[in-house]
């Protein structure tokens, strides 16, 4: 439903929740303007797992062709032990038990990718302003608007309403909640996505299988898995560092990856060379927020949920984000009443997978008589059994268009 509102919707943050939620918004008819820092919008040189919660966003905001045009469809997710080179688990990602349970594909894809995406479909939709070089500082409500402050100019922009999508270390959720810092895990990953054709032997035939393959270790792991239509191979290696202060930079370098990594398999020592190492990512998240609206401002992706991307949820949460912020938008003329509506469809879904997040990592980086209890566990688990991880990969129904999406997963799209 259209806003009487003469001020554009606001968005404060051009990654890929925020590019989501200015397309959902533009789909249910309100004029939105984006504003991002950067001087260009832009992703990082790495991969990203979606999952079928996240295929079925995308399939919503009319991107999915799009994003699966570049994107890999992996036939198995695996879980390998890391030190002694065996499979622990897999799910088969292509057969009937998959597809009778999700009606939507599981894809991995370059970030730039998924980016681009979004953003081609942003600049095609007439009702969405995108701005650079622009940093919120301040957001003020005045009524029944917001002012928006910028760092680079004294122009203040009046907006109907601010979602605010400035990731991990929002600046808004810190003014909004009062909360300090993120919490540091302590983890740190080294990530990035390098030509399969620079690979040979043991790594080439792996980038052939097309597989997500996760090597659990003790407080270590390493997923991989091919991306760009197979051209490129992403690679994140994570572990804990030893040497962590909250103070410094100086932890979690690479002699340190190195010797984390000195009890893994041959396969993952293959591996390593070849991990990008230009950037050490320290990990962080916070527990689950209860308030993502605040009047006129509501809080969207990482800004509202930042975790651990042991589930491979950030982004994907992101994307349901912008489908549930776009159907309360759609629902409610006004934009304060669609923020409440969205959070309470959002906040405890989002929470749990936080909390998930943390306890998968757990599990992955079991050491000693842990992995061996957990390799036991899992060791006599179908390919096809999908009962642990369903409640992640499917929204709950309030955040689902009807009918549902149109996607298929066995021909190319
Ligand atoms: P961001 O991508 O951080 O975007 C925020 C944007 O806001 C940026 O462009 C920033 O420049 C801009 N901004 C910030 N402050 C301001 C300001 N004051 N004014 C204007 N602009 C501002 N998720 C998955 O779903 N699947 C995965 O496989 C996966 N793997 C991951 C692997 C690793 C190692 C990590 C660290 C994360 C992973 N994630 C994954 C999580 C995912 O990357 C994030 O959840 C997602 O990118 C968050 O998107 P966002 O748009 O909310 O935030």
């Amino acid at each position: 439903m259209p806003s009487s509102s003469p001020r554009p919707l606001a968005v404060v943050g051009g990654g890929i929740g925020g590019l989501a939620a200015a397309l959902a918004a533009a789909r249910a008819g309100r004029a939105v303007t984006l504003v991002e820092r950067a001087a260009q919008f832009g992703e990082i040189g790495a991969g990203l797992q979606l999952a079928p919660n996240a295929s079925l966003a995308l399939d919503e905001l009319g991107v999915l062709a799009d994003v699966r045009r570049n994107a890999v469809l992996p036939p198995r997710l695996v879980m390998m032990d890391a030190v002694s080179g065996t499979e622990v688990t897999s799910l088969d990602l292509r057969g009937s038990a998959y597809t009778d349970r999700f009606a939507h594909p599981y894809l991995v894809t370059h970030r730039t990718d998924l980016h681009a995406a979004l953003l081609a479909a942003c600049r095609a939709e007439p009702l969405i302003t995108l701005r650079t070089g622009l940093t919120v500082t301040r957001a003020e409500q005045d009524g029944d608007h917001v002012r928006l402050s910028f760092a680079e100019q004294d122009e203040v922009l009046p907006a109907d309403a601010v979602v605010a999508a400035d990731g991990l270390h929002s600046r808004l959720r810190r003014a909004l909640t009062g909360e300090g810092d993120p919490v540091c895990s302590r983890y740190v990953a080294y990530r990035g996505a390098i030509p399969t054709g620079r690979m040979t032997g043991r790594m080439s035939r792996a980038a052939a299988d097309e597989a997500v393959m996760v090597w659990a270790g003790p407080a270590m792991h390493l997923v991989q898995y091919p991306v760009r239509r197979g051209e490129l191979y992403n690679q994140v290696a994570v572990f804990r560092s030893d040497s962590y202060t909250p103070d410094s930079d100086d932890w979690g370098t690479e002699a340190e990856l190195e010797r984390r990594f000195a009890t893994a398999c041959d396969a993952v020592r293959d591996a390593l060379p070849l991990v990008a190492r230009d950037r050490r990512w320290p990990l962080y998240d916070r527990p689950p927020l209860q308030r993502w609206a605040y009047g006129r401002i509501a809080l969207l992706g990482d800004a509202a949920h930042p975790m651990l991307q042991y589930l491979a949820q950030g982004a994907c949460q992101a994307l349901e984000d912008a489908t549930a912020l776009g159907r309360a938008l759609r629902e409610l003329p006004d934009a304060a009443d669609a923020f409440t509506a969205y959070a309470a469809r959002r906040t405890e879904r989002a929470g749990r997978i936080q909390t998930g997040a943390h306890l998968f990592g757990e599990l992955c980086h079991l050491e000693g008589m842990g992995a061996t209890m957990r390799n036991l566990a899992l060791a006599h688990r179908s390919p096809a059994d999908f009962d642990d991880l369903a409640w992640v990969w499917t929204p709950a129904p309030d955040t689902v268009a009807a009918p549902a999406a149109t996607a298929s997963i066995g021909a190319p799209a």
